[in-house]
């Protein structure tokens, strides 16, 4: 029986892991392997920061996978080692006939020095903005994206609308003010013009300050402010968006390939087979700037559903049509008012291309809770 590794228990590998249990059910030995037990959804992680979710909320034990026959294994990877057809973890070697593997990115608080700061991009980072925004009452919060690559581009835009509707329902949104340091001169700008302009008005109805395209220089956490070249922002509370980087156990693999935004691993568009061996599949995070996609779930998703799709249809001798994405829904949070946006995302050449055609179909506040209905039900249906 052919033994498939699933490296990650993440939303790429929990989706393929539901795909390929599906499909495969007694026909091939599947194992995940994964750092922590739990599969833990990080857009709730915001939801944790403000206080809207507990922890034990965003999170599944990934136990339940063996139910679907699926065997788990918790692990931490030091090296994917495509030429032996193996992973190296810290508990030992994992053999594989298959590797599909989906480990998100890594962060960098380093650079820019951004330790200093609160952060909700890991559940323990949600959980100490939570507690330190509910003593915080007056003064200037400052949310902080140095670099364009960071995970969820529609993060700093939601939190700052988010932050808004909070302060206003504990009654010292006058006491506090919002202010965004981006590098995009025009907030939102790969979401098309429609969703830029309503961001840009919505920021001013709320009186959330804009500082885009500045270039970043550092925090300096003695003098409480963010040093961009010719000017300093003073905070009393920073929010921090790290730069994200390859997972490191694909360092030094012939897995990856220099692009213009750093090293990431390259895949076929269509599959998310790696270009170099026929055998492994990546379709996480790590693999959608090489696609030229954004560093989100909903490209993960889909391409994880596609290299499941080829990897069993192999398995059983069957012809697949891979159905890799044809459109991005970004389902953004916005505080009081939700806005749903398409865009679309053409096939041509086995190459996919964000075309930039994006329009929103919602603008209201109900958009709010078709994002939060949509979130609950693909976790609660994820296993
Ligand atoms: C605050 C926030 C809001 C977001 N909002 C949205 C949104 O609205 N829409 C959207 O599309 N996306 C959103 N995202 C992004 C989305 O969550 C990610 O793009 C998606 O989770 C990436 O999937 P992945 O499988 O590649 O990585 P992950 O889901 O991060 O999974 C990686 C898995 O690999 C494991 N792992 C990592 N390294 C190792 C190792 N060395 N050894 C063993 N295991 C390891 C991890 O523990 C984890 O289980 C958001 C993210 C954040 C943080």
């Amino acid at each position: 029986m052919k033994k498939i590794l699933i490296a990650g228990g993440g939303v790429g590998g929990v989706v393929a892991a539901k795909r390929l249990s599906e499909k495969l059910k007694d026909k091939a030995e599947i194992t995940m392997v994964s750092d922590n037990e739990k599969y833990e959804f990080p857009p709730f992680f915001a939801n944790v920061a403000l206080g809207d979710m507990t922890p034990e909320e965003v999170g599944l034990p990934l136990s339940r996978l063996q139910s679907r026959g699926i065997k788990f294994v918790r692990a931490k990877i030091n090296k994917v080692d495509p030429e032996n057809r193996k992973v190296l973890t810290d508990s030992g070697e994992l053999p594989y006939d298959y590797l599909l593997a989906s480990l998100g990115i890594e962060y960098d608080f380093d650079t820019y020095n951004l330790g200093s700061g609160y952060h909700n991009f890991t559940l323990d980072g949600a959980i100490k903005m939570r507690d330190g925004l509910s003593s915080f009452g007056s003064g200037r919060l400052v949310v902080f994206t140095p670099h364009p690559m960071y995970r969820c581009g529609i993060y700093p835009f939601e939190i700052v609308n988010q932050l808004d509707s909070a302060f206003r329902k504990r009654g010292i949104r006058d006491k506090v003010s919002i202010t965004l340091v981006h590098p995009f001169k025009v907030p939102i700008e790969p979401l098309g013009s429609e969703a830029a302009k309503i961001t840009e008005e919505l920021f001013k109805q709320k009186g959330i300050e804009y500082f885009g395209g500045l270039k970043p220089v550092k925090v300096d956490s003695q003098r409480k402010t963010v040093q961009m070249e010719g000017q300093e922002i003073p905070y009393d509370f920073l929010i921090t968006v790290p730069p994200i980087r390859v997972p490191s156990p694909f360092v030094g693999t012939s897995l990856t390939k220099a692009t213009p935004m750093g090293e990431w691993t390259d895949i076929d568009p269509l599959t998310g087979r790696s270009k170099k061996y026929d055998d492994v599949f990546l379709p996480g995070e790590h693999s959608m700037p090489t696609l030229g996609l954004p560093t989100a779930g909903v490209p993960v998703h889909f391409t994880s559903l596609a290299s499941s799709s080829v990897i069993s249809g192999e398995i059983l001798g069957e012809p697949v049509d891979p159905g890799q994405i044809n459109a991005m829904v970004c389902a953004m949070d916005y505080g009081d008012l939700g806005l749903v946006i398409n865009c679309d995302i053409s096939q041509e050449n086995g190459a996919l291309k964000w075309i930039g055609n994006c329009y929103s179909v919602l603008t209201s506040p109900l958009g709010k809770y078709v994002k939060d209905m949509f979130y609950r039900s693909f976790l609660l249906t994820s296993m």
